[in-house]
């Protein structure tokens, strides 16, 4: 498919060659466009709440990095505080003080998060959290959703969403039997099929993992009570509980879904916006259990590039420029108007859509709905997604390239950007 109203000869230049230096053209394969047709487009810069691409074209931004930009891309407090810490070099392998700061930021913040340890990725962080869920608990089987996203590590490359989805792969090759027979599996917002396996699999499940507000098999909200019930069935049987709030933490709420709704977990994964754009990820939870890392005690867990000064330095900054009063009331209002404009406007125009927001995050199913999770999301017209998310790009807006994936705005968006983006849904809806 070729674009017909804005020029992307370079970056179609640029994609081609790419395709052949590195398999699929891309370093991730969402970046890919296959879920949604046409060319990729070729990003050159970011700043606030926009994206230029290299032919020049500028976009306003709905994945903001998949996340970390909340403040804005290149948000000028956080380059200054960069270019700062760059004179100091860029890596010391050793302790800096700088992973003291966001320690206690992140402790502060995420209810659940007594003690943390950095990471370089959100996949990294669900590994270990992995690992030492059953280290704690003296058991290997784990509760995962369908639908949830943790990483692309093994053990939880069964029914995980996104990037999976839509390339339509069930699982992976190379992902050996082995990897994921201790990985079980439930419908999300489905508290009995969860009771159901701690009965089937009695003093065996080491925890429950999921995404406390799905956003990788689109945007889908916990059901009332399916949090609580979660907390109640793990505490019963033994088992922990972790938030994987990789892209929730800060985005949902400052202390993400977790003081949201009120329900604390026993380990939290972290990513995305604590690294302000720089590769990090985390993971926290009780004193007890995370005094069983090493050097502390006997899990072993360890990176090269772990507690990086400028990852620090992204995050801290991000962190503080989130702190300010109203922060949040503003993201929820903003996203609040995109979300319910863009429902609206869809059903005038005469389409089955479903879809909401919380805080910053939200998402459009092309299907009426309800989507209480992945069964439900596949119902999605998928194609006329495709076809929304051409014209749109078209008329200058960048939404993720999936219809499984969550939208995302940012603190630099202006009321006239949201007003922009629901006159370029309207044009495109009613022609769909
Ligand atoms: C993005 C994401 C991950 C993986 O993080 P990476 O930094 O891409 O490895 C894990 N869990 C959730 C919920 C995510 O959204």
């Amino acid at each position: 498919m070729v674009n017909t109203k804005i020029k992307t000869t370079k970056s179609q230049e640029i994609f081609t060659a790419a395709q052949n230096l590195m398999p699929g053209g891309v370093s991730s394969p969402v970046r890919a466009f296959k879920s949604v047709g046409g060319q990729p487009i070729v990003f050159d810069r970011v700043n606030g709440a926009y994206i230029w691409d290299v032919d020049g074209n500028k976009y306003t931004d709905y994945v903001g990095t998949w996340g970390p930009a909340i403040c804005g891309h290149a948000h000028p407090e956080v380059i200054a505080a960069l270019q700062e810490v760059l004179g100091k070099g860029t890596s010391f392998g050793a302790p800096c003080l700088l992973e003291n700061v966001l320690a206690e930021m992140v402790i502060d913040a995420v209810p659940s998060i007594e003690m943390v340890r950095f990471v370089n990725s959100g996949t990294e962080a669900c590994m270990a959290v992995l690992r030492l869920m059953r280290a704690y608990t003296n058991r290997d089987k784990v509760i995962k959703f369908e639908g949830c996203y943790h990483g692309h590590a093994d053990m939880f490359l069964v029914k995980a969403g996104s990037g999976v989805a839509t390339l339509g792969l069930p699982d992976s090759p190379g992902v050996p039997k082995s990897a994921t027979s201790s990985t079980l599996t439930a419908p999300y917002n489905d508290l009995d099929a969860v009771k159901a396996l701690f009965e089937e699999n009695p003093n065996e499940i080491a925890g429950v993992i999921l995404e406390p507000v799905v956003g990788n098999s689109g945007f889908i909200t916990p059901d009332a009570g399916f949090l609580e019930g979660l907390r109640e069935l793990t505490q019963e049987n033994g088992a922990l509980l972790v938030f994987d709030e990789v892209m929730t933490g800060f985005r949902i709420a400052y202390g993400g879904a977790q003081e949201k709704f009120g329900v604390t977990p026993d380990l939290t994964t972290l990513g995305k916006i604590i690294g302000g754009g720089l590769p990090v990820g985390a993971y926290g939870g009780r004193r007890d259990i995370m005094s069983m890392i090493a050097p502390a005690g006997p899990v072993y867990q360890a990176g090269t590039l772990s507690g990086n000064p400028l990852a620090m330095t992204a995050g801290i900054k991000t962190l503080e420029l989130l702190q300010k009063p109203g922060t949040y009331t503003q993201l929820e209002e903003k996203t609040k108007k995109l979300a319910d404009g863009l429902l609206k406007i869809a059903k005038e125009e005469g389409h089955e859509v479903c879809g909401g927001n919380i805080s910053a995050m939200f998402g459009l199913f092309f299907t009426s709905g309800p989507v209480h999770n992945y069964e439900d999301a596949k119902k999605s017209d998928t194609a006329k997604f495709g076809r929304f998310h051409r014209e749109m790009l078209e008329r200058g807006i960048y939404l993720a390239p999936s219809q499984f994936e969550a939208g995302f705005t940012s603190l630099a968006h202006t009321d006239q950007d949201i007003e922009d983006t629901l006159t370029a849904a309207k044009e495109v809806l009613s022609s769909l």
